[in-house]
């Protein structure tokens, strides 16, 4: 299944989409987790895409088209995935028809701006490995601790409140528009983000078997 997830930052993507790639044996594919690689490594990639990130701000399409060409071109790609914060504008989303890559669903987490900033500032990720924690609603067992790889989990500079707002605002300007995009498609679903992590994977299963 080519499944895309789709949402406001902080909406519980990268969670869901880690969950979900166990129950449907296929990878999870984040576009922000390959792009802070590529900073944390030095490439040239990573340096132009800092300031975008720093500032809230997405980074350029052909950019992240040409990472998302890249990616799902491998063998583990063969029999689905799931993308996680691609795509984040319209033509991001036609790059990805003219790669001639079929979607099956596109589901969207829809969560209040309200709420997404206290649950940004709550949130911690694992420096290693990028899985992400939140203060109250997903612990780790070990505080600061990393359940997946041991890691030790940080806040990211771009969930500091001030920069969420900028975030948000790209989000509803950029990308909210995929909502209608998809939903012409026929592949739109809507899932309530729910408090507990558990209960919207179970909401977003439910739907993928409609
Ligand atoms: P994320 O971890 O998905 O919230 O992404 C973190 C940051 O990476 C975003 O705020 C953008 O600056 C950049 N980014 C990730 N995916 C994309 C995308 N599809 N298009 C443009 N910028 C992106």
């Amino acid at each position: 299944m080519n499944l895309i997830l789709l949402g406001a930052p902080g909406a519980g993507k990268g969670t869901q989409a880690e969950v979900i790639c166990n129950h449907l044996s296929i990878p999870a594919i984040s576009t922000g987790n390959i792009i802070r690689e590529a900073l944390s490594k030095g490439t040239e990639m990573g340096l132009k895409a800092k300031s975008f990130i720093d500032a809230g701000q997405l980074v350029p399409d052909d950019v992240v088209i040409g990472i998302i060409k890249e990616r799902l071109a491998k063998d583990d790609c063969k029999n689905g995935f799931i993308l996680d914060g691609f795509p984040r504008t319209i033509p991001q989303a036609e790059a990805l028809d003219n790669m001639g890559i079929v979607i099956d669903k596109v589901i969207d987490i829809e969560v209040p701006d309200e709420k997404i900033v206290t649950r940004m500032s709550g949130r911690r990720v694992c420096s290693k490995c990028g899985a992400s924690f939140h203060l109250e609603h997903r612990k780790p067992a070990k505080e600061g601790i990393c359940d997946v790889c041991g890691g030790e989990l940080i806040q990211r500079k771009d969930d500091h409140p001030d920069t969420v707002l900028d975030r948000l605002k790209v989000y509803h300007e950029q990308t909210e528009p995929l909502k209608g995009y998809y939903e012409k498609a026929g592949l739109l679903t809507i899932v309530e983000g729910q408090e507990d992590v558990a209960d919207t994977t179970a909401l977003i299963l439910k739907a993928l078997e409609d």
